[in-house]
């Protein structure tokens, strides 16, 4: 069973909430996965760790898009830190996370959260830091008690790349001699 440290009130309302806060009327219907996998993590953080991803939550936005909404203009606003910044970092949870297991979202939400923790780079120079960075991340989303959910997050991986290695192959077809 998983150790909450904290209410689901605290984590949605609270003075110091990292909760998404747009979260209103229907949309709920459509994010729900997310959602809930986003107060699973926030409920299990680490007091000191809470705190501090508390003190970075106007560093990010988080970007939830429902899959019925074909688009959308959706305000990403540019925060009074970030004015030397040319951009806003955007938390990006993808609509087909509705379909699979919570695991894979409560995976996904830790991890991204921790990079948004450890302050990492959006764009990296080189492919080693942009690796380094996501083993730092990972090893995070182990700390904060998620290693079940990271084993779930990498099996349903590794069954989508053979899936996208099937796809690219019939496109590949041996050229006829
Ligand atoms: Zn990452």
């Amino acid at each position: 069973m998983r150790k909450y440290l904290r209410d689901i009130e605290k984590v949605q309302f609270g003075h110091d909430s990292i909760y998404p806060v747009e979260d209103l009327g229907d949309a709920m219907l459509y994010t729900e996965t997310r959602k809930m996998a986003i107060i699973e993590v926030l409920r299990c953080l680490p007091e000191e760790d809470y705190k501090k991803l508390s003190d970075k939550a106007d560093l990010f936005e988080w970007f939830i898009p429902m899959w019925i909404e074909y688009g959308r203009i959706h305000p990403f606003p540019i925060t009074p830190q970030s004015q030397e910044r040319r951009y806003v970092k955007v938390l990006y949870l993808s609509p087909i996370l509705e379909e699979k297991p919570i695991e894979i979202s409560i995976a996904v939400v830790a991890h991204e959260l921790a990079h948004i923790f450890k302050g990492h780079k959006t764009h990296c120079k080189h492919q080693w830091e942009s690796d380094a960075q996501e083993a730092i991340a990972w090893d995070i989303v182990v700390n904060w008690g998620f290693k079940k959910e990271l084993k779930v997050y990498e099996k349903e991986r590794k069954k989508q790349e053979d899936e996208d290695e099937d796809f690219m192959k019939r496109f590949k077809k041996e050229p006829k001699e």
